[in-house]
């Protein structure tokens, strides 16, 4: 059969398939194109405050930024305020307001719900504390090496260039320095930055956030993409930025023009909800992904802007309409200001359950909780996985169709020797985590001052090491009626300590490190303690503090 076809197929190219001549065909359905009814490029809504403004300051970027809206009595002539925004616009110490005339015409002035409004205008429950709410919730200022620079994963940072963004969001996770011109960063930060990441190797991907890097002098923000292009280490740069949300105007051709100098460059931008996808942000965005910068989304999940699966998905579609992909949802930070904008994480779950699978895959997020405390981004996801056994792994589709995936039968292991990513892997010292415990190098990971309790000796800070801590009050056990459990029963995991008064067999089993002490077959039969049965686990005593690793947290 090969023989026969010894040369190249010819395709039919004669004029004659093609159609005829004729004016060239306009794409109606790219929303970058869009014509408003005057057969001119769509524009968004303009409040009657701006009615007078020529388009070509509206649409000149530092018009727009100087003059942007922040007292009440300005705002008032925009939009019907609630008693409740007045409070909160009235709020002697609050985080900063100030919106963009074209962001804050986009919202419904009678509609107090708006979920553009909400993120924007600040309410009286904003000054409410809530439990738990921490000023530096990720915990970035005790990851900074040098201010501004969070280097909290093993190859990549976050570089924090300014604390001013084009207009400020209620629930900002950064409301401890963002929107105060007095805690800026300046040239000098900058460039302290810069020494730190080329003396940093192991960075191979830098984030430019803040704040807004886009509100930047041109100039300057040019400056430090052109210091880390420099710096050879570093593979990419990604900038985060609302800029092209609140002000598309700034994204102009001379814009593109600079940042295409400085590929790979990613951006990230930050919608929370579809009114906020003009047809200005549709050209903004067209003409990034035109610069060849891959444009992504993260969003916040917040009460009363987007905490319903259909807005999400609204949005979700809008966004890849104009080519951009859904990064992450956020759970909302445990950050001052942000209590009424918190869900619970069933709401977050229930959202990506409801998007998985009934839409495109790339449509979907990534649905993080940002470790309070600083412990990085961590996904949570609705649980398809449901079972695993040595030959099948049992699963569940979107419609809760139950499956299953049959594993192979051989499988060569991986020859790590031979390889040559094995061999030229970076070492992530005392950050291999997990995937540690994957990879043979560890067998447990001991909860904080674990090692520290069992070197110093110190056997009664341990409960595990406590046999007189052990009550058994299992399942079905009574309660009050429970005795204290044979010295043996305590013996825990990772070994124990000998004791003088031990009987040798307790000596014996206590001396294996071997595990779990069998208390069965080593506790003679008349003192063994019948209080709870197989399968019926000893709890600590009520009110007893506990020092296991989640136990603590709740
Ligand atoms: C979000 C973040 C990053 C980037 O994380 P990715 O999951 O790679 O997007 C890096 N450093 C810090 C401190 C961050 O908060
Ligand atoms: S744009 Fe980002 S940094 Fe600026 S106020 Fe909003 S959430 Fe905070």
């Amino acid at each position: 059969m090969a023989a026969e076809i010894d040369r190249p197929v010819e395709h039919d190219l004669t004029p004659s398939a093609a159609p005829p001549s004729e004016a060239p065909f306009v794409n109606r359905r790219d929303p970058a194109k869009a014509l408003g009814p005057d057969g001119r490029p769509q524009v968004s809504r303009r409040a009657p405050k701006w009615a007078d403004v020529p388009d070509e300051k509206w649409d000149d970027w530092r018009w727009q930024l100087s003059n942007r809206v922040n007292e009440l009595h300005e705002i008032e002539e925009v939009l019907d305020l609630t008693d409740e925004e007045r409070e909160g616009l009235s709020a002697p110490d609050k985080f900063r307001v100030d919106i963009t005339p074209y962001f804050i015409s986009l919202i419904d002035p009678h509609d107090p719900d708006d979920p553009i409004r909400r993120q924007v205008i600040p309410l009286g429950r904003e000054q409410q504390a809530f439990t738990a709410m921490m000023e530096d919730s990720l915990a970035e200022d005790r990851h900074s090496p040098v201010p501004g620079l969070v280097h909290r994963y093993p190859d990549r940072v976050l570089m924090l260039v300014t604390t001013q963004c084009a207009s400020y969001c209620r629930y900002c996770t950064r409301s401890r320095i963002v929107g105060d011109p007095t805690q800026n960063f300046n040239r000098k930060d900058h460039e302290a930055q810069l020494e730190y990441l080329r003396r940093t190797p192991q960075v191979r991907d830098v984030l430019i956030s803040g704040g807004d890097g886009l509100t930047l002098a041109p100039k300057l923000f040019e400056s430090i993409l052109r210091g880390l292009r420099e710096i050879q280490h570093i593979e990419i740069v990604r900038i985060g930025s609302r800029v092209p949300v609140f002000l598309p105007q700034r994204v102009d051709d001379e814009l593109c023009a600079m940042l295409e100098k400085y590929h790979p460059l990613w951006i990230n931008l930050h919608f929370n909800h579809a009114s906020e996808i003009t047809p200005e942000v549709s050209r903004a965005v067209d003409k990034l992904t035109r610069a060849g910068l891959p444009v992504g989304n993260q969003s916040v999940l917040l009460a009363g802007v987007n905490d319903c699966v259909n807005v999400q998905r609204e949005l979700i579609h809008k966004l890849v309409e104009n080519r951009v992909r859904p990064y992450y949802l956020y759970q909302c930070d445990l950050v001052e200001g942000s209590g009424h904008f918190r869900t619970p994480v069933g709401k977050g779950l229930e959202i990506i359950e409801g998007l998985r699978g009934h839409t495109s895959g790339y449509a979907v997020p990534t649905y993080v909780i940002d470790a309070p405390g600083g412990g990085g981004k961590i996904p949570v996801m609705p649980n398809y996985l449901i079972s695993y056994s040595d030959h099948k792994v049992v699963l569940r589709n979107y419609e809760g169709y139950i499956t299953t995936y049959e594993e192979p039968l051989e499988y060569r292991q991986h020859d790590k020797q031979s390889c040559r990513s094995c061999q030229q892997t970076r070492p992530e010292p005392g950050q291999s985590g997990v995937h540690g415990l994957l990879q043979g190098e560890r067998m447990w990971i001991e909860p904080k001052g674990f090692e520290e309790i069992h070197s110093r000796g110190n056997v009664d800070a341990h409960r595990l090491q406590r046999p007189d801590k052990w009550v058994p009050y299992g399942v079905g056990a009574i309660e009050g009626q429970a005795r204290t459990l044979p010295v043996l029963a305590a013996g825990g995991n990772g070994g124990g300590q000998l004791d003088d008064s031990m009987l040798p067999t307790e000596r014996a089993a206590t001396d294996t490190n071997a595990g779990i002490v069998d208390t069965e077959t080593l506790v003679p039969e008349e003192q063994r303690d019948r209080s709870y049965g197989p399968g019926e686990e000893p709890r600590p005593r009520e009110g007893e503090p506990t020092a296991s690793a989640h136990g603590e947290l709740l």
